[in-house]
């Protein structure tokens, strides 16, 4: 199935959905924002609440689905302050090397009470800079891939398996990613979502202690501790690989029949 023909298949589901929900079957889809949630992912840095990465997504005609968890809004605060806590733990650390080139931690953002997580490998020079992950070149194909599922931005969270950016991008070595990915484990006991999507080998290597490469990965749903793991491509390797685009709608495709299962 090439790009053109997964993107129709995507429009179709959506298209099925709020059929259902005009039919009246079942509340799937929503168009009203959700309640903001309370800043928790920079401690120390300038806050940017949930109400803020909304704003700046929100497109208030569109109907998009629904990341309702069943999570009340007191739930969604006490996971936002565990996650402060699991930031607060982190501190300024210096667990490894990569403490010495950082300019800031990145720990992750996005709604604590996500169904969808996406995992990523560690932060590129843009989200050193920032402080925030995913918003260079590569974010913004992000931004695209989280949209084309009915998605936006501040309805799902955003992480790293290394919260520290490695120098030039390389990949975070074993003894990197051996004293921080307890901190990523940590962040998804917390949100406990529906489905992870990790971005890359290391990501999905990590999360499922394996060393297969990702093409093989990537055929089907794992399990992280009871949670279903679509594997998929960077975004930064579809930026420099194009043609595998049609890849990664399969994969979204997965994730989105999971969030609506
Ligand atoms: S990469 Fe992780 S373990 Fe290493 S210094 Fe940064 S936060 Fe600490």
């Amino acid at each position: 199935m090439n790009e053109a023909e997964l993107r129709r298949l995507a429009e179709s589901i959506r298209g099925t959905v709020a059929g259902l929900r005009r039919a009246g079957l079942r509340e799937i889809l929503r168009a009203e924002p959700r309640p903001a949630a309370p800043p928790a992912h920079q401690p120390g840095k300038p806050g940017r609440s949930q109400a803020a990465l909304a704003a700046e997504t929100e497109h208030p005609s569109a109907e998009r689905f629904s990341t309702e968890t069943g999570t009340s809004p007191v739930e969604q605060e006490e996971k936002a302050e565990r996650l402060l806590a699991v930031r607060n733990e982190l501190g300024d650390c210096r667990r490894c090397r990569l403490h010495e080139t950082r300019t800031h931690l990145v720990f992750g953002e996005g709604d604590p009470a996500a169904r969808l997580v996406f995992v990523g490998e560690g932060p590129g020079a843009d989200e050193d800079r920032q402080g925030r992950p995913f918003v260079g070149r590569a974010g913004r194909l992000l931004d695209k891939m989280i949209q084309s599922i009915g998605l936006e931005r501040g309805q799902v969270y955003i992480c790293n398996v290394v919260k520290c950016r490695p120098p030039g991008n390389r990949t975070p070595a074993p003894e990197e990613i051996e004293p921080c990915s307890p901190f990523l484990t940590k962040q998804l006991e917390v949100i406990q979502p529906k489905v992870i999507c990790t971005l890359g080998a290391c990501a999905t290597q990590t999360l499922l202690q394996t060393r297969k490469f990702i093409s093989e990965l990537r055929s089907g749903v794992r399990l992280w501790r009871g949670i279903p793991v679509v594997p998929t491509y960077h975004p930064a390797y579809l930026l420099r690989n194009p043609a595998k685009k049609a890849d990664v709608w399969k994969d979204l495709l997965r994730v989105l029949q999971i969030l609506e299962g």
